[in-house]
């Protein structure tokens, strides 16, 4: 288990996408993906030997001081975060921020899911791939689905990983745990990709389980 990661860049913004949208958190970038995604937003993250290792400790010391200044919690994204063993990570999150009250900073991860869990979090976003599907653990345990629309594929995929997420459970299970919103179904349309826009939106009209979700941290100009 590591005690260095890979890092690409830390800051504290505010969540764009999904769920949590609008609320202030703190964000840790780390380095490495070989899932390889052609209309990847973050291609500079993919080649981990271009950045530091830098100790857990360091990036931690961060995230106390984006706490103390309001950040509700720290999103680990990438690059694929889970190429990294993050057992050690979260550990240490929780101990070192750990207040008086016995809370400590929330985890958020985001992945596509086609590694390993290792780690511990308070939120779960998956966002499979077409060409590289993820593993049950996700299905069953992730908090958002966010499936991105360039074409009508990944419409048909969407649709398919929705059938696999209801076919990890007994059929009323998830009934209930769709109504009580447990796992929360996004489209969220490709940066730039008109075609996936009106695909998105047309789904998602016709399709009431189904939200949109927006990358608002482009339209704001925010990191
Ligand atoms: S999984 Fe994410 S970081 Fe990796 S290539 Fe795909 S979009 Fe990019």
């Amino acid at each position: 288990m590591t005690n260095f990661l890979p890092l690409v860049e830390q800051f504290h913004s505010l969540q764009g996408e999904g769920y949590h949208a609008g609320k202030s958190a703190f964000f840790v970038r780390l380095a490495g993906c070989r899932v390889g995604c052609s209309w990847c937003d973050t291609k500079h993250s993919w080649d981990e030997k271009k950045y530091p290792s830098i100790s857990i400790k360091k990036i931690i010391d961060r995230i106390k001081i984006a706490r103390e200044k309001g950040a509700s919690f720290c999103v680990i994204t990438g690059g694929e975060p889970l190429q990294h063993n993050l057992d050690n990570f979260c550990k240490a999150i929780k101990q070192m921020t750990m207040e008086e009250d016995q809370n400590s900073m929330k985890i958020h991860i985001e992945t596509s899911g086609v590694n390993a869990i290792s780690g511990s979090f308070d939120w779960i976003t998956l966002s499979p791939k077409r060409h590289s599907p993820p593993k049950n653990y996700f299905l069953k345990n992730c908090n958002e689905i966010k499936i991105i629309i360039n074409e009508v594929k990944d419409i048909e995929f969407a649709i398919q990983i929705k059938k696999e997420i209801l076919k990890q459970y007994q059929f009323s299970k998830i009934q209930d745990s769709l109504k009580k919103e447990d796992k929360i179904f996004y489209l969220q349309p490709a940066w730039n990709n008109s075609n996936g826009f009106s695909l998105a939106i047309d789904f998602v009209k016709n399709n009431p389980d189904w939200k949109l979700s927006l990358q608002t941290h482009k339209y704001l100009k925010i990191k």
